[in-house]
């Protein structure tokens, strides 16, 4: 990974009219880290990744490497280099596996051989998804279709893969194929920051978390550090 990709955010604010759903949140994502955010419901998880891809209205400052993200609008995150895995999957079920993978690479020529190379890639990262390449995304299971949406986030080759929820509604099984997956690409160098309310995924995945409430950081630490804290093993782990 290229030194220069870290994302730096300060004083990111997100107000939907008089709604704070995010005040004024710093954290640092450096190359090859995976971040975790945990947080209830409504806690403002969800809105900040949206903030990092220009898709809500916000303030403060956000760097990725040498760029200023502020000033660059949502259709060009992707092409900076950071990758989004939006909460709900949100794939085209219309369209074949292979065709949602390949919307995946709209920065660049479907033809190409990189585009190839990446296809060939998300086929190896997901053997199910090569053997219903032909197949509707509909007609793909939950937890197929959170992989196929993992899969065209790749694509676009991001250094910095934003994931929402992506256990959200997958059985305890699927969940571990969600951590293998998440391991094997931190594995391969990808930053990742990763937003869950499955507290114990997140501090499996990542090595540095934050805790959300009502829009503010109200803890940081090593996922370790956090996993055996008896506030967060009370409100986070239910134990
Ligand atoms: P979830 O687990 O539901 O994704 P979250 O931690 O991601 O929760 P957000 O979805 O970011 O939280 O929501 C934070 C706050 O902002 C909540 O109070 C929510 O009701 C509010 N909010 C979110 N989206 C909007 C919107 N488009 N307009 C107005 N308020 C919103």
């Amino acid at each position: 990974t290229p030194p220069g990709d870290m994302l730096t955010v300060e004083g990111l604010s997100v107000h939907y009219g008089g709604v704070r759903a995010v005040r004024s949140i710093d954290f640092t994502v450096a190359p090859g880290q995976a971040v975790g955010i945990i947080g209830a419901n409504g806690a403002g998880k969800t809105s900040t990744l949206k903030a990092l891809m220009g898709l809500v209205p916000r303030s403060g400052r956000i760097r990725f490497g040498d760029t200023d993200m502020t000033a660059v609008r949502a259709r060009d995150v992707v092409r900076h280099g950071i990758g989004y895995v939006p909460e709900g999957r949100h794939v085209f079920p219309g369209l074949t596996v292979e065709r949602n993978l390949l919307l995946g690479a709209y920065t660049r020529p479907w033809r190409s051989g990189r585009t190839r190379r990446a296809l060939g890639e998300a086929y190896e990262l997901f053997p199910v998804l090569g053997e219903m390449r032909g197949r509707l995304a509909g007609a793909l299971s939950g937890g197929q279709q959170q992989m196929l949406a993992v899969g065209r986030a790749l694509m676009a080759e991001p250094r910095l893969l934003l994931l929402d929820e992506p256990s959200m509604g997958l059985s305890p099984k699927l969940v571990e194929d969600i951590l293998a997956v998440l391991r094997r690409l931190r594995e391969e160098g990808l930053s990742l920051l990763l937003v869950e309310q499955n507290a114990k995924l997140t501090f499996e995945a990542t090595s540095d978390c934050l805790v959300m409430e009502n829009g503010e950081v109200v803890m940081t630490g090593t996922s370790a550090e956090l996993r055996d804290d008896v506030r967060v093993r009370r409100i986070y782990l239910g134990l």
